[in-house]
């Protein structure tokens, strides 16, 4: 199976980063090296530590990786959000290797370097409201959700924390606490940490399509009852929810969320770690409704695949925190901010956030003629590059985890990374790199129109 496209970002050139952009299978999936490579994995890998596609990385760039066999795959994933700026992004390349030479690690809270104090001054400058700012650098989304709620609580003398419906928001203790989905996340790994609650979302395929204003009566009315504004220091959202299933709230859900917030001394957090950084098409998913979240919980995309998170808030909230409260060995580490600053002025130089809206464009429009025909596509939804669409029985909306399973698998097999979510496992979600050009995008439709053609409705 061969096809060469060319990528219209990188014009004349069917390379990019030295990786060929196409979508070209010389051996089954998974080949013989992977084959390899994978039962050493099981020899030595903790079996909790799961795997989607069993085929092993040897290089990627644009939208492509390629595997120890020589395939080469489409990549609508981007490692789960991250190479937004695409995989060894040239900037970061260089920014990493100039700051390795230089220096690896001193921990920013021994001796203080400037590369962490201009990741923060470009966080305060790019995240939503021109209020007075203060960032804090961490290692993983987790720990940076975490370290969010410490800083509300620092701030409120207050311990309650509500969350949502779906949530996600990472497998530490407290993470696994706010996460709502019980497999794989939670099974088995309580008990769980205390003070947080759980609210309804806007959910607007399945709540029969309540406006957003009412759906936000509708969580607060329960906060309020169960919970109590006085004992809330956070209400923690995710802008367009990730892992639960690329739900994006009814337009005014969020607004009304963060003022009643405003009014209540409770401070609004927005989980941005796997929709901020140009990946909705706009910078942060907040922005589409001019929310301006007191805390901004920001990872994945930020730094082209190196581990970096950081919490940007409000000045007031962020110093509540006592001095050595906050931090960690890594947080902040050198090459991860390097890589971080290369990522943001790639991201504005190269005008990725209108690349995300061209993106949500095609795949809507492809998505959407697909669902016109199968009627098993029972929502085609998400912003920018972060598309989704859930899948059903046909004709009802009743979720269907196994074709979803199928799909995905089936669209593996044929050399195109899909990734699923979703509290039923019903939802496959495309989260392309915003470098893949427009012939990749097409031809990955291509197939999942095959795919969905190939599979028997049920
Ligand atoms: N919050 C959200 C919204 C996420 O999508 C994720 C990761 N999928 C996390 C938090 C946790 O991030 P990490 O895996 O870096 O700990």
């Amino acid at each position: 199976m061969t096809a060469t496209v060319e990528n219209p970002l990188h014009s004349g050139t069917t390379s990019v980063e030295g990786v060929a952009q196409e979508r070209r299978l010389v051996t089954e999936l998974p080949g013989p090296r992977s084959v390899e490579l994978m039962a050493r994995k099981q020899a030595a890998v903790a079996a909790g530590v799961g795997t989607t596609l069993p085929v092993f990385a040897a290089r990627a760039g644009g939208g492509v990786l390629v595997d120890v066999d020589g395939n080469h795959l489409i990549d609508l994933g981007s490692g789960i959000a991250v190479t937004t700026v695409g995989n060894a992004a040239p900037r970061i390349v260089a920014a990493v290797q100039e700051q390795v030479a230089a220096f690896t690690h001193t921990c920013f809270m021994v001796t203080p370097y400037d590369g962490y104090v201009a990741v923060a001054e470009a966080l305060n400058r790019l995240t939503p409201g021109d209020h007075e700012k203060r960032s804090a650098l961490f290692n993983s989304g987790a720990e940076a959700v975490e370290n969010a709620v410490k800083i509300a609580r620092a701030h409120t003398k207050r311990q309650a924390v509500v969350v949502f419906d779906h949530a996600y928001h990472g497998r530490t203790n407290l993470t696994m606490a706010m996460t709502a989905k019980n497999m794989p996340y939670k099974h088995g790994f309580g008990p769980f940490a205390s003070e947080v609650y759980r609210a309804p979302l806007s959910y607007p395929y399945r709540d029969g399509g309540l406006d957003g204003a009412t759906a936000a009566r509708r969580a607060i009315t329960q906060i309020e009852a169960q919970v109590g504004a006085d004992n809330l220091a956070a209400v923690v959202i995710e802008p367009v929810q990730g892992e639960g299933g690329f739900i994006t709230p009814a337009e005014g859900f969020l607004p009304a969320l963060a003022a009643w917030c405003r009014e209540n001394g409770v401070v609004f957090v927005a989980d941005e770690v796997q929709s901020g950084f140009a990946r909705t098409g706009a910078m942060f998913a907040s922005d589409h409704e001019g929310v301006v979240p007191d805390l901004i919980v920001t990872a994945k995309g930020i730094a082209g695949g190196l581990p970096l998170s950081a919490v940007t808030g409000r000045a007031e909230i962020m110093d509540a925190a006592h001095a050595g409260g906050l931090g960690g060995t890594y947080g902040g580490n050198p090459l991860a901010c390097a890589a971080a600053l290369a990522a943001i002025e790639t991201i504005e130089a190269d005008g990725l956030v209108a690349r995300a809206q061209e993106i949500e464009a095609l795949m809507k429009r492809r998505l959407g003629a697909l669902q016109e025909r199968d009627s098993r596509i029972g929502d085609v939804r998400g912003r920018g590059a972060m598309i989704a669409v859930e899948l059903v029985k046909a004709g009802t909306d009743e979720p269907d985890p196994a074709l979803t399973k199928a799909v995905a698998a089936a669209a593996h097999a044929q050399g195109v990374i899909v990734l699923t979510c979703g509290t039923y496992g019903n939802v496959l979600r495309f989260l392309p790199p915003l470098v893949i050009g427009d012939a990749l995008l097409e031809e990955a439709l291509d197939v999942l129109e095959g795919v969905f053609a190939s599979l028997a409705s049920a």
